[in-house]
This record gives C-alpha cells, sequence and structure tokens, in this order.
C-alpha cells in the first residue's frame, strides 16, 4: 500500500519514521510519500491561501496549487481522503474499507479549509472520501491523516507482529468493547488480577472475558449493542 501526504507541514508527519509504520516501510509493506503544497506555488511568498468570496472570517486554501498537486501524485486506483469535520465519521469499518485500497492519498486543510472546486474536481478523477475525525474542530488535517492512517495501517496483513491482537479488539467485528487487560505481577498496589485468568482453565476465562466485553460495552457504549452481538446469548448488563 502506498500513502501520500499533501500539506503545508510536512514535518508533522516525521511519527510515520517511527515504530510499527517505520518498520513496515523499511521492510517495503508500505510506501510513504509526503509533500509540500507549496512546491506547487509560483509566487516569492509560495502563498496557499487568500481571502473568502463573499466575506467573512479567515482564509481559504487557494485551487491552484492543490490542482497542481493532485495532477502529480493521483494516479489511476487512487483515493483521495481530504480530511474535514464535515466529512464522514471515521471509524473501524471506514479503516477497514480503505485497508483495501492500493494508494491513499491523503489532502490536508489549513485555515478555514479547500476551495470546494479542489474536492469538486477530485471527484470526477479518484475515488473521494471525505472524513472527519469527530465531531470537534481541529487546527489542520495532519493530525487526523495521522489517526486515519495508523487505523488502517494496522488492518494490513503482515503489520502486526501477531495478527490475533486485532481480533478481539474494540470496535472489530462484533462490535464488544475489548476486555480489562492484565499482566504481571499478580498484586500490584494492593490490587489482585481475576482469579479466573490465573486459573489455567481457558473457557472460563473466554467466558469471564465474554462477559467483562459485554457488561463494559452496555456502561459504556450501550448504542454499540445489536442483538446479533449477543446472539450467544450472553446477558446484556444495562448501564445503572
Ligand atoms: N472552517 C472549517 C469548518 O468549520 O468546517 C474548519 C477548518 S479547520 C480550522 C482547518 C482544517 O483542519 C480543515 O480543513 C481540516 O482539514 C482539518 N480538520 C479540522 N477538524 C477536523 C476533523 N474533526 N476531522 C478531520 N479534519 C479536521
Amino acid at each position: 500500500m502506498r500513502l501520500d501526504y499533501l500539506t503545508i507541514f510536512p514535518d508533522f508527519f516525521a511519527p510515520l519514521e517511527l515504530s510499527l509504520p517505520g518498520k513496515a516501510a523499511a521492510s517495503g509493506l508500505l510506501e510513504f510519500g509526503v509533500h509540500d503544497l507549496r512546491q506547487w506555488t509560483h509566487d516569492r511568498h509560495r502563498t496557499v491561501d487568500d481571502t473568502p468570496y463573499g466575506g467573512g472570517a479567515g482564509m481559504v486554501m487557494k485551487p491552484e496549487p492543490w490542482g497542481e498537486a493532485l495532477a502529480q501524485v493521483v494516479a489511476p486506483g487512487s483515493t483521495v481522503v481530504f480530511t474535514t469535520p464535515s466529512g464522514e465519521r471515521f471509524d473501524q469499518r471506514l479503516a477497514e474499507e480503505l485497508a483495501t485500497r492500493e494508494h491513499v492519498v491523503f489532502a490536508c486543510g489549513r485555515y478555514e479549509g479547500i476551495d470546494q472546486r479542489v474536492i469538486d474536481h477530485a471527484r470526477e478523477v479518484a475515488e473521494v472520501r471525505e472524513i472527519s475525525l469527530g465531531d470537534y474542530v481541529l487546527n489542520g488535517g495532519e493530525v487526523a491523516a495521522l489517526a486515519v492512517t495508523e487505523a488502517v495501517v494496522r488492518l494490513l496483513p503482515g503489520f502486526m507482529g501477531n495478527a490475533a491482537s486485532l481480533v478481539e479488539e474494540s470496535h472489530a467485528e462484533g462490535g464488544l468493547l475489548e476486555y480489562p487487560v492484565y499482566t504481571k505481577p499478580r498484586t500490584w498496589d494492593g490490587r489482585e488480577v481475576p482469579a479466573v485468568l490465573l486459573s489455567g482453565d481457558h473457557g472460563a476465562i473466554a467466558r469471564w472475558r465474554r462477559e467483562q466485553a459485554v457488561r463494559r460495552t452496555a456502561e459504556r457504549r450501550p448504542d454499540l449493542l445489536h442483538p446479533s452481538t449477543l446472539d450467544d446469548g450472553s446477558p446484556i448488563v444495562r448501564a445503572t
């Protein structure tokens, strides 16, 4: 998979060299390209913004540098992601969908956003997704692009050392939040690890984890509980 980032702050993407994404890039599983949008400007000040037509506060990203950038970076079959608080809300299902793509280009907005004609044009040459990280406003799209990247690339076959880690995670297929996890020592700060986890009884451990996952989901995110999620007959524990 190849991921390209169009931004006026390329330094935001230094973390791509760290940890598992960095290893995946070194091994050839992933390719990253980070591009300074200002390389597609032609004036002395390398201007990427201008005042909004119709008036109002703030500045809008000019279409010309974006047009040239997309012409150079987007290829047949690319998906272009515009990060925007007015996009579809990002979630695990969308991460799974993007993980099937060969090439994703992230267009990171700043100021009051990107001239709408850039997005309209991109739709004519590529698949476009407008994606919001959540119902709040960030200063720019870089942090959103990094969050989407991290959620997507960890789903790629071969990315995680142990693919089983993905199966029981929160928001995985099945929809429950993950059960609480513990490691050594058995006693810490006067607190014990639940005895069932030390029992060696794998059936009892699986049942306990399932109950904990259902309880936690009911308490914290009842909106995630569907009859299909509970079709093994687990009791729904409603938050009080
Ligand atoms: N004026 C815009 C609005 O009200 O929708 C907000 C612009 S915001 C200050 C600047 C840029 O940050 C946006 O163009 C977008 O790329 C990014 N951004 C802000 N909040 C975001 C969010 N929740 N999800 C994804 N990107 C976001």
